[in-house]
């Protein structure tokens, strides 16, 4: 807790009056330009990936960078979703993956997740990431397909499907690799056109 204590300091004693404009302007403007899913990963920092600074990406951190499909009942990552995408009208939605993702690899390598009930059932969100990945074991792939069948999920939610229609938003899937600093885009469906 010490070294908290001691980077608050360090914030507000170098950081803050180092960009003293830029948050005396967002004390009253929130006007993100992007909706960054990412897993909670303690690696992966999207701001110091993407060389953002604050107030431009509206960040959901999930183990796994898992996103449920839309049900009616909310949740806290649907009703994040909704004020991003339709309140605060963000142009661009990435979900990342990485390398070596713990969620990932337990799936993969089938681990024994029984004295990890909550995870256990948080993960089941992947059973169509994994359905899409041929051979067990292999998590760069499992990776890679999860990050897709998440942005599909991310399609069923409301606010998305509007913004995608009206194609006032874009969908992008990443890989970053947290070993090179890489980030990988990948190739993603266009969204249906508009009825
Ligand atoms: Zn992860």
């Amino acid at each position: 807790m010490q070294d908290l204590a001691e980077g608050v300091a360090r914030f507000q004693r170098d950081v803050f009056p180092a960009k003293a404009e830029l948050f005396a302007r967002l004390a009253t403007h929130h006007t993100p330009h992007t909706l960054f899913i990412g897993c909670s990963d303690a690696r992966v920092v999207p701001e110091l990936i993407t060389g953002c600074e604050p107030g431009e990406l509206f960040v959901i951190r999930t183990a796994g960078n898992l996103v449920p499909p839309h049900t009616p009942g909310a949740d806290g990552v649907a009703a994040s979703i909704e004020y991003a995408v339709g309140a605060l009208g963000v142009t661009d939605i990435v979900v990342c993956g990485h390398s070596a993702c713990g969620a990932m690899t337990a799936l993969a390598e089938e681990h024994d997740l029984s004295d990890a009930p909550a995870v256990a059932t948080w993960l089941r969100h992947a059973d169509a990431s994994r359905a899409r990945t041929a051979a067990p074991g292999d998590v760069p792939s499992l990776v890679r397909q999860n990050v897709l069948a998440q942005l599909a999920n991310l399609a069923t939610h409301p606010s998305v499907a509007r913004a995608l229609a009206e194609r006032r938003a874009t969908l992008h899937g990443w890989v970053y690799d947290i070993g090179t600093g890489r980030v990988t885009p990948l190739p993603t469906e266009a969204p249906a056109p508009a009825a």
